[in-house]
Protein backbone atom coordinates (compact mmCIF):
# COMPACT_ATOMS: atom_id res chain seq x y z
CA UNK A 1 0.00 0.00 0.00
CA UNK A 2 1.47 3.31 -1.11
CA UNK A 3 2.30 6.27 1.17
CA UNK A 4 -0.85 8.39 1.84
CA UNK A 5 1.27 11.51 1.61
CA UNK A 6 4.10 10.66 -1.60
CA UNK A 7 2.20 7.93 -2.61
CA UNK A 8 5.26 5.84 -3.04
CA UNK A 9 5.56 2.75 -1.67
CA UNK A 10 8.08 1.40 1.33
CA UNK A 11 6.87 3.30 3.76
CA UNK A 12 3.48 4.93 5.43
CA UNK A 13 2.69 8.86 6.28
CA UNK A 14 4.42 8.27 9.53
CA UNK A 15 8.01 7.37 8.23
CA UNK A 16 7.35 9.16 4.71
CA UNK A 17 10.85 10.75 4.12
CA UNK A 18 8.51 13.85 2.09
CA UNK A 19 7.81 14.60 5.75
CA UNK A 20 10.62 14.06 7.31
CA UNK A 21 12.23 16.46 5.21
CA UNK A 22 9.50 18.90 5.59
CA UNK A 23 10.58 19.12 9.23
CA UNK A 24 14.15 19.53 9.31
CA UNK A 25 13.47 22.17 6.46
CA UNK A 26 10.74 23.32 9.16
CA UNK A 27 13.38 23.08 12.01
CA UNK A 28 16.22 24.68 10.14
CA UNK A 29 14.26 27.93 9.11
CA UNK A 30 12.94 27.92 12.76
CA UNK A 31 16.33 28.02 14.35
CA UNK A 32 17.48 30.54 11.73
CA UNK A 33 14.37 32.93 12.72
CA UNK A 34 14.79 32.33 16.47
CA UNK A 35 18.98 33.34 15.95
CA UNK A 36 17.38 36.25 13.52
CA UNK A 37 15.13 37.18 16.52
CA UNK A 38 17.90 36.82 19.01
CA UNK A 39 20.30 39.36 16.69
CA UNK A 40 17.67 41.84 16.00
CA UNK A 41 16.46 41.79 19.77
CA UNK A 42 20.63 42.41 21.05
CA UNK A 43 20.87 44.98 17.65
CA UNK A 44 17.21 46.64 19.57
CA UNK A 45 19.23 46.92 22.66
CA UNK A 46 22.39 48.16 21.62
CA UNK A 47 20.11 51.42 19.54
CA UNK A 48 18.26 51.80 22.72
CA UNK A 49 21.21 52.62 24.58
CA UNK A 50 22.84 54.42 21.71
CA UNK A 51 19.18 56.67 21.82
CA UNK A 52 19.70 57.27 25.49
CA UNK A 53 23.19 58.43 25.06
CA UNK A 54 22.08 60.83 22.01
CA UNK A 55 19.15 61.98 24.16
CA UNK A 56 21.65 63.20 26.93
CA UNK A 57 24.06 64.89 24.46
CA UNK A 58 21.19 66.44 23.28
CA UNK A 59 20.23 67.09 26.71
CA UNK A 60 23.90 68.86 27.61
CA UNK A 61 23.49 70.51 24.14
CA UNK A 62 20.23 72.35 25.35
CA UNK A 63 21.51 73.34 28.52
CA UNK A 64 24.66 75.05 26.60
CA UNK A 65 22.37 76.81 24.29
CA UNK A 66 20.43 78.10 27.39
CA UNK A 67 23.48 79.19 29.13
CA UNK A 68 25.17 80.36 26.27
CA UNK A 69 21.88 82.85 24.60
CA UNK A 70 21.69 83.78 28.57
CA UNK A 71 25.27 84.81 28.91
CA UNK A 72 25.23 86.71 25.15
CA UNK A 73 22.42 88.43 26.23
CA UNK A 74 24.35 89.41 29.05
CA UNK A 75 27.96 90.66 27.16
CA UNK A 76 25.07 92.81 25.25
CA UNK A 77 24.22 94.42 27.92
CA UNK A 78 27.16 95.06 28.99
CA UNK A 79 28.22 96.11 25.12
CA UNK A 80 25.02 98.49 25.14
CA UNK A 81 26.04 99.95 28.53
CA UNK A 82 30.18 100.89 27.94
CA UNK A 83 28.94 102.10 24.47
CA UNK A 84 26.22 104.52 25.91
CA UNK A 85 28.74 105.28 29.04
CA UNK A 86 31.47 105.84 26.25
CA UNK A 87 29.16 108.58 24.22
CA UNK A 88 27.93 110.08 27.23
CA UNK A 89 31.67 110.72 28.65
CA UNK A 90 32.66 111.94 24.50
CA UNK A 91 29.39 114.30 24.84
CA UNK A 92 30.33 115.71 28.64
CA UNK A 93 33.71 116.16 27.49
CA UNK A 94 32.59 118.30 24.19
CA UNK A 95 30.40 120.12 26.34
CA UNK A 96 32.51 120.91 29.04
CA UNK A 97 35.11 122.32 26.25
CA UNK A 98 32.88 124.05 24.33
CA UNK A 99 31.78 125.73 27.56
CA UNK A 100 35.19 126.40 28.35
CA UNK A 101 35.88 127.82 25.00
CA UNK A 102 32.74 130.04 25.18
CA UNK A 103 33.75 131.47 28.90
CA UNK A 104 37.13 132.24 27.41
CA UNK A 105 36.58 133.43 24.29
CA UNK A 106 36.98 137.28 24.77
CA UNK A 107 40.56 135.66 25.35
CA UNK A 108 40.60 133.76 22.27
CA UNK A 109 41.54 135.36 18.59
CA UNK A 110 37.81 134.84 16.30
CA UNK A 111 39.19 132.50 13.89
CA UNK A 112 40.55 130.09 15.92
CA UNK A 113 37.15 130.25 18.40
CA UNK A 114 35.21 129.63 15.30
CA UNK A 115 37.13 127.12 14.11
CA UNK A 116 37.62 125.01 17.62
CA UNK A 117 33.59 125.28 17.64
CA UNK A 118 33.72 124.27 14.58
CA UNK A 119 35.56 121.10 15.19
CA UNK A 120 33.00 120.83 17.51
CA UNK A 121 30.23 120.56 15.52
CA UNK A 122 28.32 123.25 18.47
ZN1 LIG B 1 5.75 9.16 1.71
Amino acid sequence: MPCSICHFNGHNKLTCPLVQKYKDEYATAAATDASTILELQKRFDELAKEKESLRNYTDRLSDNLVRMTAQASRLENEVYNLRKASVDSAMKLRNDVAETLFDKKADIPDGIYLDLMNKLRI
